[in-house]
């Protein structure tokens, strides 16, 4: 494995048995993240960047393909000596902090969970000493110690949800739509927070959103999902400057632009999006592509290196580069 890479990961299935068939959550997914970098995996709803999440935090057993952690195959570990060798190092932070959050704690004993927890033998003062810095790093009062979470903002919730998941020093963090359900201003508040804590400690984030606007300024690459596929995947810039697959074109044009007096073009799709279960071997775009051809229907796209270090998975690629 390149050094140079925290994670990498190898055709990852995660299928779901459902009564009309297996559902195709993720399929066949390949991809790295460097250490110290970010990653965005956008999507709409239902594309599997979630599932994706939660099958690399081994929430979800994968159905097969690799996760190497630092080289380590962590995919088939049995899940006991996951939780003992690698749930310090790879943590999550949620979409809904509230949701996430036991009501019955304080501030102060919900970041001291996780640490007394993972660290048996910790004498108390210690946990409560480590608790604190917790609170200190994510700028969070002490005067707020004993406030329970239905007495917080979201943003301050938010904050207790990354307390959290630094308590353990995690080297790598799976952020599911950390800021979704936050007001415009205290998004940038936490994403600045999140951009910080990775400079001084030297993290890697995947950070999953359907917000592309959201993804831009935190990613160093960025990866498009499309029901349970990988189907564009370059830098950050690159994807704002040369989209090339026409589903990420339609993603890109959705995007509000701050000023009334500019104008753009949106790509509305239309047509029925394609079942998941048991998907046909075809583009699984196709029924929404006003692009599509007999080829898309009857052939499925492969992720292939359409420029240097451009990824697209569609059979005309090279007709949209532009
Ligand atoms: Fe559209 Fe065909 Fe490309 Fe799929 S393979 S995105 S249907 S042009």
């Amino acid at each position: 494995m390149d050094n140079k890479n925290l994670l990498e990961v190898k055709n990852l299935k995660k299928y779901f048995s459902t009564p009309g068939g297996m559902l195709h959550a993720v399929d066949n997914v390949t991809f790295n993240v460097e250490k110290g970098k970010t990653i965005g995996i956008v999507g709409e709803s239902g594309c599997g960047k979630s599932t994706l999440g939660k099958t690399l935090m081994r929430l979800h057993t994968p159905t097969s393909g690799e996760i190497l952690y630092k080289g380590t195959d962590i995919a088939g570990m049995p899940v006991k000596e996951f939780k003992m060798d690698y749930r310090s190092h790879i943590q999550m932070i949620f979409q809904d902090p509230y949701a996430s959050l036991d009501p019955r704690m304080n501030v102060l004993q919900l970041i001291e969970e996780p640490i007394r927890v993972n660290n048996k033998n910790l004498a108390r003062q210690e946990v409560t000493k480590r608790a604190q810095e917790m609170m200190e790093l994510v700028g969070l009062a002490r005067r707020l110690e004993s406030s329970y979470p239905h007495e917080l903002d979201g943003g301050r919730r938010q904050r207790i949800g990354i307390a959290r998941a630094l308590s353990l020093n995690p080297e790598f963090i799976v952020c599911d739509e950390p800021v979704s359900a936050l007001d415009v201003s205290i998004q940038a508040q936490i994403l600045n927070l999140l951009q910080d804590l990775q400079a001084e400690r030297g993290l890697t984030y995947m950070f999953i959103t359907h917000d592309m606007s959201v993804v831009k300024h935190i990613s160093d690459d960025i990866a498009v999902m499309y029901l349970g596929q990988m189907i564009e995947k370059c830098s950050a810039n690159e994807i704002f400057r040369d989209t090339i697959h026409p589903y990420s074109q339609a993603l890109l044009s959705a995007i509000p632009i701050p000023n009334v007096h500019m104008k753009k073009d949106r790509m509305v799709l239309k047509g029925e999006l394609t079942s998941p279960i048991n998907p046909k071997a075809c583009c699984r775009f196709a029924a929404r592509c006003p692009y599509a051809s007999d080829k898309c229907r009857a052939e499925e796209p492969v992720l292939r290196e359409v420029r240097p270090k451009h990824l697209v998975a569609c059979h005309f690629a090279e007709k949209f580069a532009k």
